[in-house]
């Protein structure tokens, strides 16, 4: 089956005791059980419930991978897949990540005892003098935030196979529609569904999708015994947006295609960051691994932090507020919002300058949208 029917169908068959056509909230802490020798498929929500296994199994089929876990957020999922290492094992991370990940490795994992290296994972030859003995896991995201650099996904898994180590990639920016991981050769995917994949921005909630069995159950177990699942009807509104992530992102691509390309010839705007432009270093890049380019655009503002402030705060239709991925624009400011927990030399360090904007392109129309910007730059 094809993705469009995937996302409505997969793991979500009408409910076979009422007939049900959309998967019931299964609103239950417990379930019953008929015998001491044999339990059922299900015992206690935090190690596994119906609704969410409708979601787990649905998100598995749209990234092509044989189990999927789901979490209460994407740092708990996060959190999971970095529990796979053990203290003395090395991870080397790409270095423009979510700062939330920079801050579970830096807080969480530095201190139990992982080793962390941070490489430019979109230059191949740069992040391949990263490898030690001990590395053990790769995790990139791609494209990279805020500047949409984009990492050769194929060429570092084999890079990573040939070190016996096992890549993570945070398709989060993209979702399965736009990118599929697993194909590409990476042995995990993870996902803030907060973001496209729920995509209405009414639920914090985080996915990890594997074709690795091993894997799969490292994160499972570490999943049931530090218990940070989903709630039922979080999984439910999730699904219910999941059914429309195809035509979603179709129109958030055409929107962010569109504004982009204006953006480029507007004077006060003096770089345009969208892997969609044949201006991007990696356009052909991001041709090839992906089949379309999102809907983060990131723009660089002709002056310097007042300017930015004027413009973010001039913006009505972008509303300005942290996350990015939901049916209406948001505008960011990295170094007070995605960013600030990185110091203000680790910003430099990536390129983050304080003229720099990232804007959520939504759903609404693209002419509305242009018509906020061209104020707000006015
Ligand atoms: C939002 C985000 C996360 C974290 O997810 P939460 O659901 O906010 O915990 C991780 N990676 C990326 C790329 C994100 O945008």
């Amino acid at each position: 089956m094809k993705f469009e029917t995937l996302a409505i169908r997969a793991g979500q068959d009408p409910d076979p005791t009422t007939g049900a056509v959309i998967t019931p909230v299964y609103q239950t802490s417990t379930f019953l059980q008929t015998s001491l020798d044999k339990f059922g498929a299900y015992e206690y929500t935090r190690s596994g419930n119906p609704t969410r296994a409708a979601l787990e199994t649905a998100l598995a089929a749209l990234e092509g991978g044989t189990h999927g876990l789901t979490f209460a957020s994407g740092s708990a999922a996060t959190a999971a897949v970095l529990h796979l290492l053990k203290p003395g094992d090395h991870i080397i991370a790409g270095r423009d990540l979510y700062g939330g990940t920079y801050r579970l490795l830096e807080s969480v994992y530095r201190p139990y005892g992982i080793d962390v290296t941070y490489a430019d994972t979109y230059d191949l030859a740069a992040f391949q003098t990263a490898f030690k003995a001990t590395t053990r896991m790769i995790w990139i995201e791609s494209p990279t935030n805020p500047l949409l650099r984009i990492c050769d996904i194929a060429a570092i898994a084999a890079e990573t196979k040939r070190h016996n180590a096992r890549l993570v990639v945070d398709n989060t920016f993209l979702s399965p529609y736009f990118q599929r991981p697993l194909a590409l050769g990476a042995d995990i995917v993870m996902h803030s569904t907060t973001k496209y994949i729920a995509g209405h921005s009414d639920i914090v909630g985080g996915a990890v999708i594997t074709a690795d069995a091993d894997a799969y159950t490292g994160i499972k177990f570490y999943q049931n015994a530090a218990g940070a699942v989903p709630g039922v009807w979080d999984c439910w509104l999730t699904l219910r947006g999941l059914k429309t992530l195809a035509i979603r992102m179709r129109e958030h691509e055409a929107n962010a295609l569109f504004l982009a390309q204006w953006l480029e010839t507007q004077p006060k705007v003096t770089r345009v960051y969208y892997p969609g432009l044949p201006s991007h270093a990696q356009h052909a890049l991001a041709k090839r691994q992906q089949t379309g380019f999102g809907a983060v655009v990131t723009i660089a503002l002709d002056g310097q932090y007042a300017e930015v402030k004027r413009f973010c705060e001039k913006l009505k239709l972008f509303l300005l507020a942290e996350s990015l991925g939901g049916v209406e624009s948001l505008v960011c400011y990295p170094p007070k919002m995605s960013h600030a927990v990185l110091s203000e030399a680790e910003r430099r360090a990536q390129g983050i300058l304080p003229n720099l904007v990232r804007l959520s392109v939504g759903i609404e129309n693209k002419l509305d949208l242009q018509d906020d910007l061209a104020q707000a730059l006015a």
